[in-house]
């Protein structure tokens, strides 16, 4: 896999998703940390419909760390797995409070030190909240990178250390979220859409009935 390919690669996506904003409403690295936990499993549109409550109640790691668990349970039970996304949530809430003064940390070490935090979500937050450079590895990014040949790891990390071979660092947190949009919309894991996919001449499994199994 060449830098050249994986370059003309980022340059059409580009074109095509001029601002790959994250689709999780925020207006804080609390909110979106939060909001980032709750998507597991569940679509943003969901996440999005629960978080103004959730933050109007409790707008911030203390209220959130101090709430009553089965009123957080309550309000987040539309994300699904409620009861262990309430629990995470508040630890996570907690260990803000306890160690970083209700701050969210701008290391990977810190945020990855934070329960419900692992480096997909610390690379979201690295990029969107403080401009420093992180890839985004969920399973889009991972599928699409591995249609692309960009990658053959299963493993999200081994991904991201391939990405971060091919990928220039000013581009590792848009590059990654432009990933993500297109496995999201375009390179759907059951039907990719290839004949609307504007890398369909830069990839490998185009077109093919051998496009690379989803996961
Ligand atoms: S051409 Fe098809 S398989 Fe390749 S990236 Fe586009 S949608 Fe995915």
């Amino acid at each position: 896999m060449s830098k050249n390919r994986a370059s003309e690669i980022l340059k059409r996506l580009r074109a095509s998703i001029p601002n790959p904003a994250v689709e999780l409403k925020h207006s804080s690295p609390f909110e979106l940390v939060i909001a980032t936990i709750l998507s597991a499993q569940c679509t943003d549109e969901r996440v999005n419909q629960v978080t103004p409550l959730l933050f109007q109640r409790w707008p911030d790691p203390t209220a959130l760390a101090q709430a009553l668990p089965e009123e957080v349970e309550e309000v987040v039970r539309p994300t699904g797995f409620y009861r262990n996304k309430a629990k995470s949530i508040q630890a996570c809430s907690r260990h803000l409070v306890e160690r970083f003064r209700s701050t969210v940390p701008e290391t990977m070490e810190e945020l990855t030190s934070l329960p419900g935090v692992g480096r997909k979500t610390a690379n979201l937050i690295l990029g969107e909240c403080f401009g420093k450079p992180g890839i985004i590895v969920d399973t889009h990014v991972g599928r699409v990178a591995r249609r692309l040949q960009l990658t053959a790891k299963q493993e999200a990390e081994e991904v991201e250390k391939d990405l971060q071979k091919l990928l220039p660092k000013k581009d590792w947190s848009q590059g990654s979220s432009r990933l993500l949009l297109h496995g999201r919309y375009v390179c759907l894991a059951k039907k990719p859409r290839c004949p609307d996919c504007c890398l369909a001449s830069l990839c490998p499994s185009a077109f093919s009935p051998g496009v690379l199994p989803p996961h």
